[in-house]
């Protein structure tokens, strides 16, 4: 019998595995960003296939702690790194829950 942590897991899976994340496709790229005029950098992560686009056509770029938020139905130049579902988990477990600043 599955406990009710397992279920919440596979429910996860599931719901992972029916959505296209963003994260886990080739196009999703990271990109260090600077903080003006302190040498050091944020993340941030870019579509590099042109999908991600604010209402009056520029780029948008997202900030990387976020960046398993952007999931989407399906896309046409979607290309996977592999399992989603193992990937997301990993990813959820590692990225950081604030817009951290870094040192170059
Ligand atoms: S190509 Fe599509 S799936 Fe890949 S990062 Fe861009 S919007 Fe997301």
């Amino acid at each position: 019998m599955e406990t009710l942590t397992e279920l919440r897991e596979s429910e996860t899976a599931d719901h992972a595995a029916a959505r296209i994340y963003c994260a886990n496709c080739v196009h999703c790229k990271l990109v260090p960003t600077p903080a003006h005029g302190t040498g050091r950098y944020y993340l941030r992560v870019r579509c590099d296939a042109g999908k991600w686009k604010k209402k009056l056509g520029e780029e948008k770029i997202y900030k990387y702690f976020t960046v398993a938020r952007r999931a989407i139905e399906s896309c046409d130049a979607y290309e996977d790194m592999g399992d989603p579902r193992e990937y997301m988990r990993d990813l959820k477990k590692s990225l950081p829950d604030k817009d951290e600043i870094y040192t170059a």
